[in-house]
């Protein structure tokens, strides 16, 4: 087994990633930083950002580019590597081992692998997976001009995308649990604002129907009267939660009831060691601007971390 050894670790390139390899690559830290995908994290799946301070509107890829290339330039090594497993050594030293094998070994890791999209895990949902059904307004919305589309949900991303949806549906119906949205005052004034929004109340998706070429609707039942319908639909846009991408953690980490990692101010969690920063952290707001924070912290915390275990080794 190939092991490479570094001094810090940093499990995932979004915006809580590439902040702390800018801070780590600053402070000459030895730091890798492992990404299974393209650097961004959920900056790849928006549009636009318009509340960056000092960034007025930017698009999310752009900004992506914008702060890779900004950590790229402190000199942090980025890897392609998809952690399977993220474990402590009898040393306590942690061990991120990759798909294929491949070992990476330090006193410290900063953990930012963000979240992942939640299922509804409703017949038709991976059948028609990339057939109509999508997780990213931004990435698919533009295959649903002029028809007519169903969002999934009650939150921001929910009704966020589903007001951006109308520039390409020729209608959005949100379909949603309760009898009112969870989502910020200004996003539902949006979207309710929009003349070819409607919201479907009370009611869950129990099927998405289809055919050979793909979604033709959802299958959709009233919470109250047990009363089930069908809505026509050739796009189902699903925003009903993110999961924290914690699960390859072995070791026992404290976490919240959703498996958010519990940290204190300086964004340690249970694990001496192990500190995690932006959306796989337990908090109240999940922002770019809370994960840049989180990931400034988190460096600085480490750096300290390891100073004082050197300090013990000496
Ligand atoms: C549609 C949408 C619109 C949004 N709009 C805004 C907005 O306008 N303003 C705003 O402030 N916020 C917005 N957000 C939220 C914001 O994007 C997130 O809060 C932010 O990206 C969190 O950053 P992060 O680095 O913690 O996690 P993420 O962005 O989720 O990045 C995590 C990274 O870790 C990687 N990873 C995961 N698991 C592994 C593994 N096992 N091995 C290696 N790598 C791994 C992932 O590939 C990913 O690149 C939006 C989010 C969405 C989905």
């Amino acid at each position: 087994m190939e092991i490479r050894d570094h001094e810090l670790i940093i499990v995932g390139a979004g915006p809580a990633g590439l902040c702390a390899a800018l801070y780590a690559g600053r402070s000459e830290m030895g730091a890798v930083m492992l990404e299974a995908g393209l650097p961004g994290g959920q900056l790849l799946l928006t549009e636009l950002v318009d509340d960056y301070p000092g960034v007025e509107e930017v698009g999310g890829q752009e900004l992506a580019d914008q702060m890779a290339g900004h950590a790229a330039k402190f000199g942090v090594e980025v890897e392609r590597a998809h952690i399977e497993v993220l474990r402590r050594d009898e040393e306590g030293r942690f061990l991120a081992v990759a798909e294929g094998g491949k070992t990476y070994r330090a006193p410290a890791v900063i953990f930012t692998a963000g979240g992942t999209p939640r299922p509804l895990n409703v017949p038709g949902e991976a059948q028609f997976m990339g057939k109509g059904v999508s997780y990213c307004a931004i990435c698919d919305g533009a295959f649903f001009r002029g028809e007519d589309i169903v969002v999934v949900g009650g939150g921001d991303a929910a009704v966020e995308e589903g007001e951006f949806l109308t520039r390409y549906g020729r209608s959005v119906t949100l379909i949603h649990r309760r009898d009112e949205l969870r989502a910020a005052a200004l996003l539902q004034r949006r979207f309710r604002e929009h003349d070819k929004t409607r919201i479907v109340w009370n009611s869950v998706v129990t099927e998405i129907t289809g055919d050979e070429r793909g979604a033709t609707g959802v299958v959709v039942k009233d919470v109250n009267t047990g009363d089930e319908s069908e809505i026509a639909a050739t796009g189902v846009f699903i925003f009903i939660g993110f999961t924290p991408n914690t699960g390859i953690i072995e070791e026992h980490v404290d976490h919240d009831g959703a498996g958010y990692l519990s940290t204190d101010r300086d964004m340690r969690t249970s694990v001496p060691g192990l500190f995690a920063a932006g959306d796989a952290r337990s908090q109240l707001v999940r922002q770019i601007t809370t994960a840049v924070g989180d990931a400034t912290t988190a460096v600085f915390a480490a750096e300290k971390y390891l100073l004082n275990l050197r300090e013990q080794k000496q």
